[in-house]
């Protein structure tokens, strides 16, 4: 589809999904269709999401193979952006934890089961046990440490992320330089992606449906709410993409902030109309030759790694909305909850892909990970595609501020 119309279609089927929520309150076929609608919407994401991260971080872990062959510019590169990786997510964190004007105490919704049959207990991605320390690393091990098989078919997300890191590392470590498995695991996300386009494209029926499921039991307040969310999400994406980030471009190469942001700025605007990374990649490469004074060989490593594995945006989104959600649905989060927020956000924005709305598997990643019904994605639905823009452009300028960091530590 024209990506051009998918937005505005997108925002019309929420409202319309809304109007006839309205509009239409008693008519039961309505109701049963779109609840048909919706549970399909939903099913087809779920189908998704478990392939999606785990042939995708396992690409992604194998492309380390380029660094073993590339030393020091690899560990740089990956030192680089799990730092500021984490750096986003932490600021996410602190501003929502500390600034969350939804709601003064959580929850804002008292009745989690509005939103479907997931109930949010069975769901949680670590069992706390008696609250000792002791049950709780013993829990969570036992979740992280299991049969790949086991934990893609229960939907364990720690068991996913960490069977692919494992796989990805020790493939990185053992294949030839000419092996075709890293091809192939390449090409088994690129198949997985396109699956997840295909979900995507029928969103605007999906949206309709949740929408008009939604109106019947959420309010104005939750609507203002979801405003507050993308305010908050906005001034922590800009706040790290233009301070973070130029500082660290600062640091490393003596470039001044505006300077930085006026050579990186058609990329980062390409990145805000495409939504995709991927789609600014060529962009991306010319700017760090012509405007950075990167040489090719190290952004032809540098920028094909972030568009895929460096997401700042992505990462920050996501730890924000799992807080936001939680608060909204009553699920507490403790220190457990927000340690496997920012555990399951750093890694699920490595294996996004950088495509339009590419984060939506990870974030459903995160909210398993913390015990939310994932159907309450529905809601990020509605503000995802605006959002999107600007984290996309915030992703891209951390890849190429990566470039400065390569040219002044390997040099
Ligand atoms: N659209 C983002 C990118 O391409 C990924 C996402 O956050 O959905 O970088």
């Amino acid at each position: 589809m024209n990506s051009r119309w998918f937005a505005p279609l997108i925002f019309a089927s929420a409202i319309l999904g809304w109007l006839a929520a309205v509009a239409l309150p008693d008519i039961v076929w309505l109701d049963q269709l779109t609840q048909l609608l919706r549970t399909a919407f939903f099913s087809a994401l779920k189908m998704v999401i478990a392939p999606l991260i785990f042939f995708s971080l396992i690409a992604g872990v194998m492309q380390l193979r380029a660094s073993r062959q590339m030393g020091r510019l690899g560990s740089v590169t990956i030192a680089y952006y799990l730092t500021t990786t984490g750096i986003a997510v932490c600021i996410g964190l602190v501003i929502v934890l500390f600034y969350h004007p939804w709601t003064a105490f959580p929850p804002l919704i008292e009745d989690a089961s509005v939103l479907g049959d997931v109930t949010a207990q069975s769901a949680r991605l670590i069992d706390p046990g008696d609250g000792s320390t002791f049950s709780l690393l013993n829990n969570l091990l036992q979740r992280m440490l299991i049969n790949p098989f086991n934990a893609l078919s229960e939907m364990n997300v720690l068991g996913i992320l960490v069977g692919a890191i494992f796989i990805g590392l020790a493939a990185a470590m053992t294949l030839p330089e000419d092996s075709a498995v890293p091809k192939i695991f390449d090409e088994l996300a690129q198949v997985t992606y396109k699956l997840a386009g295909w979900v995507l494209t029928t969103l605007p029926i999906g949206l309709f449906a949740i929408t008009f499921q939604l109106a019947q039991k959420i309010d104005f307040s939750t609507l203002a709410a979801l405003g507050q969310l993308a305010g908050v999400v906005f001034a922590a994406t800009l706040f790290h993409g233009l301070i973070v980030l130029p500082a660290i471009a600062w640091l490393v190469s003596g470039m001044n902030p505006l300077q930085f942001l006026r050579a990186v700025s058609q990329p980062m605007i390409t990145a805000l109309f495409t939504s995709s990374s991927a789609a600014t990649l060529p962009l991306s490469m010319s700017t760090a030759q012509t405007k950075l004074g990167v040489d090719r060989a190290r952004s032809a490593f540098v920028l094909p790694l972030g568009a895929t594995a460096n997401m700042d945006g992505t990462a920050l989104f996501e730890g924000i909305a799992a807080v936001f959600l939680a608060y909204m649905f009553g699920v507490e989060l403790g220190v457990t909850g927000i340690v496997a927020i920012f555990l399951v956000a750093m890694l699920s924005s490595v294996g996004a892909p950088g495509i339009p709305s590419g984060s939506m598997a990870g974030m459903q990643m995160v909210l398993l990970a913390v015990g939310i019904p994932l159907e309450a994605i529905g809601l990020l639905l509605l503000i995802e595609r605006p959002l999107d823009t600007f984290r996309t452009a915030v992703n891209v300028e951390g890849d190429l501020v990566g470039c400065l960091v390569a040219k002044r530590f390997t040099a």
